[in-house]
């Protein structure tokens, strides 16, 4: 399979590497939000949140909070986001499952969407869907 992500974690690619561990890998984006805008993958393939196993969402998830910290604290951020986009409608362009972390700074970019309003009872509907698809 031809997986950019594979390709670094099996340094057959260049890439910033900030951090590895047995598990899981952090590197700058190329294509950065704001400067030190991260990645963070598994280093198994997996090809988006749905298909991670639990134990390795609590690797992730520890090792996002680690380089979020580093982030803040390295790069003097007022904020950041973490981010995962999952399908191409979604905005996934890499079919390896990733968190992004990007730094903010304060008014550096507004990208809010617009918001929608729920019309009359549509509320309930939308909640009924939901809740009946959640798989006990
Ligand atoms: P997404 O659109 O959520 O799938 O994010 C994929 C991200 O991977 C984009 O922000 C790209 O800029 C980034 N990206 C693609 N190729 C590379 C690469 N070789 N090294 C670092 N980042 C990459
Ligand atoms: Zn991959």
């Amino acid at each position: 399979m031809d997986c950019i992500f594979c390709d670094i974690v099996n340094r057959e690619e260049q890439a910033e590497i900030l951090f590895e561990n047995e598990l899981v890998m952090a590197f700058l984006d190329i294509r950065p939000v704001n400067y030190g805008h991260t990645l963070v993958i598994p280093k198994k393939h997996f090809d988006n949140f749905l298909d991670v196993p639990r134990d390795y969402l609590d690797e992730l998830i520890s090792v996002t909070q680690l380089i979020s910290s580093a982030i803040k604290t390295g790069l003097k951020s007022d904020g950041f986001n973490v981010i995962i986009n999952n399908g191409a409608a979604a905005g996934q362009t890499v079919d390896h499952f990733h968190f992004h972390i990007i730094p903010r700074f304060r008014n550096d970019f507004n990208y809010r969407p617009g918001f929608k309003v729920y019309t009359d009872g549509s509320i309930k509907e939308f909640a009924d869907q939901i809740r009946n698809a959640v798989i006990k």
